[in-house]
C-alpha cells in the first residue's frame, strides 16, 4: 500500500533498520551521544536557540507551549481542527482565550490579528498553525508574527509547525516557539514531539508550569543531553537516523526544493483534469482537493490502486481529499498517484482517461526543475 496521507507518513527503510537495534538504556553515555547528535541536528532543522524533545504526540507539545508560555490570555487562530485545539487546551487549563475563527479554507489576515491584539492588552501569547492540516492551508505566520512584535514584543508567538517543519524554510525571526511532530514531515512513527524556543521564550518559561510538561525541568536536563523522565529512546534513534538520511540525500535545501516542485506539479496536474484546490492559500505539505466524489475517489484509490490518501474531518468529511507531500517522496510514486486519480475520474464516468495528469505532472516537475537549476 502506498501511504500518501499527510501524517502518518512512511518511515524510510534505513530509519526502520536503525530503530530495530538492541534497546539502549536512556541513562548511559551511549544513548546520551545519540541524544546530543539528534539535538544538534534539531538546532539546524529549526534554527531556534533552544530545543526540547518530548515523549508525546504533537498535541503534547501544543499543550506544553500554551501552559508554559501563556500567563494571561491566549489568542488562538482557528481556521481548522488544529487551530481549534489550541483554544480547547486553554479551556482545559482555565486560561483565558479569545479566538479568530475563519472557514477552513481561509487563513487569518494580518489585519484581523493586529486588531485583536490592539483591542486586548491581556493577550500575552498567540497560537497559530504554520500549515493548518484540516484544510491544507498556509497561514501568514511570519507576517503576523512580525506585525505583532511591532505592537508588543513581549507577546509570545507559538507556531505549530507539525506539518511545516521539514517541508519549507520558515522565517523564525519573530517566532518564540516552533513545534514539530514525529509522524508528519519528520517521517517517523508517532510519539515524539519537538519544541524550538527563542531566548525570550526560555526566559518567560522561568520555573515552568505543570509536571510532565514542565519545560523548565526538561530544558535543564536536555542541555545535559538527558531527559527529565525516560526518553523516547527508539524514536530519538530514529530521529538521528532520519535527519542524517536527509543530509545524505542532499540536505534541507534540496528537501525543500523537491517538496515545493512536487507540490506545484501535483496542483497543476490535478487542475488540468478539472479538480479544484480547496484552500485559498495552499500549504506545500499536502494537496487538498474539494470534490463531491472525494470518498469515491479515495475508495477507488485504495481498492483498485493500493494508494491511501486522507479525507476530511468534521464538516469537511466527504467533501475533500488530501494527498501528502511531506518527506522524501520518490517522484515516480507522486506521478503514479495523480495518474490513478485521473483513472478514478474515468471509473466514476466523469472524464475519459487520456493520461493528462501524469503528463502535466512530469512536464511541470522536470521543466520547473530545469528552470531553477
Ligand atoms: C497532526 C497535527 C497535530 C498533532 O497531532 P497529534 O495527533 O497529537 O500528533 C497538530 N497540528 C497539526 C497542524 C497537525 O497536522
Amino acid at each position: 500500500m502506498l501511504l500518501f496521507t499527510p501524517g502518518p507518513t512512511p518511515v524510510p527503510q534505513s530509519v526502520r533498520d536503525a530503530m530495530s537495534q538492541e534497546t539502549l538504556h536512556h541513562r548511559t553515555p551511549e544513548f546520551e551521544a545519540v541524544f546530543k547528535h539528534s539535538r544538534e541536528l534539531l538546532f539546524e532543522l529549526l534554527g531556534m536557540n533552544e530545543v526540547v524533545m518530548l515523549a508525546s504526540t504533537g498535541t503534547g507539545a501544543m499543550e506544553a507551549a500554551v501552559t508554559n508560555l501563556c500567563n494571561k490570555k491566549l489568542l488562538s487562530i482557528n481556521s481548522g481542527k488544529f487551530g481549534e485545539r489550541f483554544g480547547k487546551i486553554a479551556k482545559a487549563y482555565d486560561i483565558s482565550n479569545v479566538e479568530i475563527k475563519n472557514p477552513w479554507d481561509t487563513p487569518a489576515s494580518v489585519d484581523e490579528v493586529v486588531q485583536a491584539v490592539k483591542s486586548d492588552a491581556d493577550i500575552d501569547a498567540i497560537a497559530i498553525q504554520v500549515c493548518e492540516s484540516a484544510g491544507g492551508l498556509r497561514h501568514y505566520v511570519e507576517e503576523i508574527a512580525s506585525a505583532v512584535k511591532k505592537i508588543n514584543k513581549e507577546i509570545m508567538i507559538i507556531a505549530d509547525g507539525i506539518t511545516a517543519v521539514g517541508v519549507e524554510p520558515i522565517d523564525i525571526t519573530n517566532i518564540d516557539c516552533l513545534i514539530a511532530g514525529s509522524q508528519k514531515a519528520l517521517m517517523l512513527p508517532p510519539g515524539l514531539a519537538v519544541l524550538g524556543l527563542s531566548d525570550a521564550a526560555v526566559l518567560k518559561i522561568a520555573d515552568g508550569k505543570g509536571y510532565y510538561f514542565n519545560l523548565a525541568s526538561e530544558i535543564k536536563k536536555q542541555r545535559k543531553n538527558t531527559t527529565a523522565y525516560t526518553a523516547a529512546t527508539t524514536l530519538i534513534i530514529g530521529l538521528e537516523s532520519m535527519l542524517t538520511c536527509i543530509k545524505k540525500d542532499g540536505g534541507l535545501d534540496k528537501l525543500y526544493h523537491d517538496t515545493s516542485l512536487r507540490a506545484a506539479a501535483n496542483t497543476k496536474a490535478l487542475e488540468a483534469i478539472g479538480l479544484k484546490i480547496y484552500p485559498v492559500r495552499a500549504a506545500k505539505a499536502m494537496t487538498t482537493i474539494y470534490d463531491k466524489n472525494a470518498e469515491d475517489i479515495r475508495k477507488i484509490l485504495k481498492e483498485d490502486f493500493q494508494i491511501n490518501i486522507a479525507g476530511g474531518q468534521d464538516h469537511l468529511k466527504g467533501e475533500i481529499f488530501r494527498i501528502n507531500q511531506m518527506g522524501l517522496i520518490d517522484v515516480y510514486e507522486a506521478a503514479w498517484v495523480v495518474n490513478c486519480i485521473e483513472l478514478a475520474l474515468d471509473k466514476l464516468g466523469r472524464r475519459e482517461y487520456n493520461a493528462t495528469a501524469s503528463r502535466i505532472f512530469n512536464i511541470e516537475f522536470f521543466e520547473l526543475n530545469k528552470v531553477e537549476e
